[in-house]
């Protein structure tokens, strides 16, 4: 069965691209077929896993206002196992009109329905805010992660991310899942990143994956080569711990 899972924090900056691109790539290998949805206007998410700028690909933005069968936007291949649905600047100003309007929280939910591939996973980097967006790959998907950056102030938000899937839950999708809080760029010689680890544990508990996300450079440099960081440098501790990630993820999710 197919299953959709939306990478999402209001925070910016704290792994969600980075966790749909290079999660997405070490289920591949694993030999899942996956299908990648960019649903933030910054488009990071396209151009770091290498699909190459070109003003005349279909886009998820013309799949939502029904401008092409959202099959035709699907970029086969991009990497083994992963085709990409690539995003568009656009989709700032569809937040800013479908907040204006009532009933646009199906619109992704509605694209991905028509979608005839059978994938294993549909995995959905989601912008960082609260509006119509998030709401919609909230309403589309079946689960979500939620990348939490080893600071401070990453408490703060988590709060507010938790909430919004809460009330998504209760309105529009029963059914919506938290697969877990995914720790990133933990840095094992700071207290911070462990006084965080530790008490979002004390909250969360169970909701957390037990896999975490070192601070690693390649995984920064792997984007602005359009590589995963499995094909940008295959052994280093960043490959690992979305190998490990993949792992669990597999393990929590096996003969559901
Ligand atoms: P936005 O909210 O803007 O969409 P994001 O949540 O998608 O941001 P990323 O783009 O994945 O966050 O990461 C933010 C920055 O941190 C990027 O430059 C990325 O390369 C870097 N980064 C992400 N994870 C790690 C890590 N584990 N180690 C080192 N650098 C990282
Ligand atoms: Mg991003």
């Amino acid at each position: 069965m197919q299953k959709i899972i939306a990478i999402t924090n209001q925070k910016g900056g704290v792994g969600k691209t980075t966790t749909a691109i290079n999660l997405s790539a070490a289920l591949a290998e694993a030999e899942q077929k996956i299908l990648l949805v960019d649903f933030d206007p910054q488009a990071n998410c396209t151009s770091g896993i290498g699909v190459e700028d070109d003003e005349n690909r279909r886009t998820i933005l013309d799949a939502i206002l029904e401008k092409c069968d959202p099959n035709d936007t699907i970029i086969r291949d991009v990497v083994p196992n992963i085709d990409v649905i690539p995003g568009d600047v656009g989709l700032s100003s569809l937040e800013a009109d479908f907040t204006k309007v009532t009933n646009k929280e199906r619109e992704l939910k509605k694209v991905l329905d028509k979608i005839n591939n059978d994938y294993d996973y549909i995995i959905i980097d989601c912008p960082p805010a609260v509006g119509i967006l998030t709401v919609n790959a909230l309403v589309a998907a079946n689960s979500v992660i939620i990348p939490v950056q080893c600071e401070y102030f990453s408490l703060e938000g988590l709060n507010q991310v938790l909430n919004v899937v809460e009330l998504v839950r209760e309105v529009m999708n029963t059914k919506l899942k938290i697969e877990g809080v995914l720790f990133t760029m933990y840095d094992s010689r700071t207290v911070l990143s462990k006084e965080v680890v530790n008490s979002v544990k004390d909250v969360l508990g169970e909701n957390t994956f037990k896999t975490i996300i070192p601070r690693n450079v390649s995984l920064a440099e792997a984007p602005s080569h359009g590589k995963t960081v499995l094909e940008h440098d295959s052994s280093c501790s960043g490959s690992q711990a979305y190998r490990k990630l993949a792992t669990e993820f597999l393990s929590m999710n096996e003969g559901e």
